[in-house]
């Protein structure tokens, strides 16, 4: 198998001198174990944080070692009775087109529900992570007005449409006039902000001029702030991520506008998806149901082979993925 481990910690966000492209001989599994050959590997902002040292929900990945990522994968040779051959699973399989590992952690995919790619999108991590924090910690109200950055990505178009449905008025911020469009004329959004054509907080006073009243953040900074010197009272505001963050964790620095918490009685807390686990199948039920309505639409950017495994992470920072971004292997 070609496996990428890490080669250096970035300064900055991870480019093609991170990585280290090896090719190893494959191991047999051993009790409990599954062989799986990788078909689809998931492209997360949040990798540009699992190789930095510093504090978080897991421990980082160490120079040397492979690169840890979420992924499909079919079961090629199973010492597990839980699992046999052709079984396609999810997980945290890493940046490799084979790997040997337990059955146990690992969940069972149906492919004839939706396609693969799905699983890695709307109807997976990123689905239920914008689905729980949207529904248990912004709480959005039918008449409250709702801002979703990162709008048209991965989790961002979950918590757009869901927060839609909930009978709230939503307007998404992303970068470009094609995103907006898509936000607009595909996810239903009531106003479309393109952050990088103008200054946000002048858009938000054109569109929202009564205020916000659920902020989910994706991206942190500049439009955090704007954001805050502009919700009502008791505004909920759901810290997802700060992908405007990500290429200086160590030295980020919070909003300087975050009295406005005070000011105006609100809400700001963080999550991750892991405190959700134990009610995955709840949401997988209730995004399937919507996708199968044709209530909930995600789209997936699908790159191609491995090796673009470094281009593909560099491309998500640019902002330039379509939706849940992966490669097929
Ligand atoms: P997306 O599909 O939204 O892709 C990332 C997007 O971020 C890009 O398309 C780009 O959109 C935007 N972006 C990139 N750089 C910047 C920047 N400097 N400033 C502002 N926007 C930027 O990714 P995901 O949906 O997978 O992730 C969205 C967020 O959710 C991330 O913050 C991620 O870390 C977080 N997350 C959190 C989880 C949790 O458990 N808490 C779990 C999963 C994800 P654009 O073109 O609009 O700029």
């Amino acid at each position: 198998p070609i496996r990428y481990r890490l080669a250096r910690v970035p300064a900055g966000l991870p480019d093609a001198e991170t990585w280290t492209r090896t090719q190893e001989p494959g191991r047999a599994p051993g009790d409990g174990e599954l062989r799986l050959a990788v078909r689809y590997i998931s492209i997360d902002p949040a990798m540009a944080g699992w190789i930095q040292p510093v504090r978080s929900y897991a421990e980082p990945v160490r120079v040397g070692e492979v690169m840890k990522a979420f992924g499909i994968g079919e079961v090629v040779d199973s010492r597990s009775e839980r699992y046999s051959t052709g079984d396609v699973v999810f997980g945290l399989l890493g940046v490799q087109t084979e790997v040997t590992l337990p059955a146990k952690g690992l969940r069972k995919l149906d492919p004839k529900i939706v396609p693969l790619p799905k699983y890695l999108g709307g109807l997976g991590m990123p689905g239920f992570t914008g689905y729980f924090g949207l529904t248990e910690i912004g709480q959005p109200k039918a008449g409250e007005t709702v801002v979703v950055s990162a709008a048209a990505g991965a989790v961002g178009s979950v918590v757009g449409q869901v927060a839609k449905i909930s009978g709230a008025r939503v307007i998404g911020i992303a970068g470009g006039a094609d995103k907006c469009r898509y936000l607009l004329d595909e996810l239903g959004c009531d106003g479309a902000i393109d952050y990088k054509a103008e200054d946000v907080g002048a858009a938000l006073d054109r569109v929202v001029p009564e205020g916000i009243d659920v902020y989910f953040d994706n991206v942190g900074g500049a439009t955090l702030d704007a954001v805050l010197a502009r919700i009502r009272r008791h505004a909920r505001i759901v810290v997802c991520g700060g992908v405007s963050q990500y290429a200086t964790l160590a030295g980020a620095r919070g909003p300087a506008n975050y009295l406005q918490l005070v000011a105006q009685s609100a809400r700001m807390q963080g999550f991750t998806m892991l405190d959700y686990l134990p009610r995955i199948q709840e949401a997988a039920m209730q995004l399937g149901a919507l996708m199968m309505k044709g209530k909930l639409k995600t789209r997936e950017h699908i790159m191609d082979g491995i090796d673009q495994f470094p281009a593909a992470l560099e491309l998500l920072f640019a902002g330039g993925n379509h939706g849940k971004l992966m490669i097929k292997v």
